[in-house]
């Protein structure tokens, strides 16, 4: 049996964060994934500025070679359609200036297939020698023995750990069966995606697009534009509106490129690459316990993901980092109990927290179409909300803003 302080399982964004986080410390571990990359992972491909803001926080060289890859398309907005079809461009930042005339220093973010993502956070894994990177490994039990964890993969191999840091994605057994953490509908999300060539009509800036239309709220239809023509395209949508409309997602999809008014112009000459994927989305709109007597879980794993714009992997390699600094100090303390790993809880929850709550609140909010028609509305004459929502990306203050009825009320006064 092979020994380890720190077992990861999962290395899509939150272990591959972690095993980066704890390599950068000296601290050795082993990372195992069933798959073998590059592997795809279902997603919108949707890289935000927190995702810099997390990677930059483990080491700003991981982030340059990121900028510097060719397989990422700088995104310097986002596209913003109301139920009744107001659309609001948003530029990346306060200033920024459609027309061509802003200053464009940094991307809101970037689009890239989860493919090369995935697979360019494994190669930085493969620069670091104290991670033992293990892939095609599936980790199916977990056996909590007096001094740590036995992990055993499908073939039999037995690894014990100090601690673990369970990453394994919204279809986690682990966060299931040992953490006791459910589905439940109203906190869960699914979410279908396609690949299409030759999407018409988009953004000159490479914006990404968020349509939410009229019966897909609490949810909305993505086009995110991809380099070489291509775009991500996709819904999602709560699972509780799922089941009680009765809704087939991937029907839905094909329904809104053929027929809707505006997309089937846009669609016209686009070709469906391969097929359309499905997975969940465990949201963060509900705090829960995230850690036990030597675990902690992190990303999907954790139920992170945001409840308005459906954004996970900034929030998993936040999480990831703040596991493999929580498994440092508790590694110098040699204290593993649930007690200890429990200020992992509390210092996510103090970073992610205040975002999750509003996201949550704004979810809800979008519910009534004919406030958010309004809101569209008034922003693409108003320069001021423009401003606003384009600070929205950066500041949780500004966020807190759209939450309170003050806010819609003097909108609507001063339009
Ligand atoms: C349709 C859709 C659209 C989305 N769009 C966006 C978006 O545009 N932007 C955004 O930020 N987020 C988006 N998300 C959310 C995002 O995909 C996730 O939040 C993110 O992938 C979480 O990262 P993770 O590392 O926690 O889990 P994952 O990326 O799921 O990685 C988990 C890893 O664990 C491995 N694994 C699983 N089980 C085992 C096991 N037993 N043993 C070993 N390895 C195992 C898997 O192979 C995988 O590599 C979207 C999600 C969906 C479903």
């Amino acid at each position: 049996m092979k020994n380890t302080k720190v077992f990861i399982v999962g290395a899509g964004p939150a272990g591959a964060a972690a095993s980066l986080q704890l390599a950068k410390m000296g601290i050795a571990c082993v990372i195992a994934d069933k798959a073998v990359f590059p592997r795809d992972k279902v997603c919108g491909d949707g890289l935000s500025g927190k995702v810099i803001a997390a990677l930059n926080r483990i080491d700003p060289e991981i982030t340059a070679r990121l900028h510097a890859s060719p397989f990422t398309l700088n995104s310097w907005g986002v596209t913003f359609a109301s139920p009744g079809r107001h659309s609001l461009d948003v530029g990346c930042y306060p200033g920024y200036d459609s027309t061509g005339d802003g200053i464009r220093e940094k991307p809101m973010g970037y689009v890239c297939t989860r493919l090369e993502f995935d697979n360019f956070l494994i190669e930085e894994i493969k620069r670091c020698p104290q991670i033992e990177l293990l892939q095609g490994v599936c980790i199916d039990t977990y056996e909590r023995v007096e001094d740590g964890y036995i992990v055993t993969d499908d073939t039999g191999i037995k690894t014990k750990a100090d601690i673990l840091i369970i990453a394994n994605g919204a279809h986690s057994s682990f966060t299931r069966e040992i953490a006791g953490i459910t589905m439940e509908p109203k906190h869960y999300m699914a979410g279908v995606r396609a690949y299409y060539q030759n999407v018409q009509g988009n953004h000159p800036d490479n914006f990404i697009e968020l349509h939410f239309l009229k019966h897909l709220l609490p949810g909305y239809f993505w086009v995110f534009p991809l380099p070489s023509g291509r775009a991500n395209v996709g819904v999602g949508m709560l699972s509780e509106a799922i089941r009680s409309k009765k809704i087939h997602l991937k029907k839905t999809l094909l329904d809104i490129v053929k027929n809707d008014p505006v997309f089937k112009e846009r669609f016209k000459e686009a070709e469906l690459i391969g097929g359309i994927e499905g997975y969940g989305l465990p949201l963060g709109s509900k705090r829960r316990k995230i850690s036990g007597d030597r675990y902690m879980l992190a990303g999907d794993a954790a139920y992170l993901i945001d409840p308005f714009t459906g954004e996970g992997i900034g929030n998993g390699i936040y999480s990831g980092r703040i596991a493999a600094l929580t498994a440092a100090s508790a590694l110098k303390e040699n204290n593993f109990s649930a007690k200890r790993m429990a200020a992992y809880d509390a210092e996510v929850y103090r970073i992610l927290g205040p975002e999750l709550k509003l996201s949550y609140r704004i979810q809800q909010l979008v519910r009534f179409p004919w406030l958010f028609d309004k809101l569209i509305k008034i922003g693409s004459r108003n320069k001021q909300l423009r401003e606003l929502l384009s600070g929205m990306f950066y500041e949780v203050n500004l966020r807190k803003k759209l939450t309170k009825p003050s806010f819609y009320v003097r909108m609507l006064l001063n339009r």
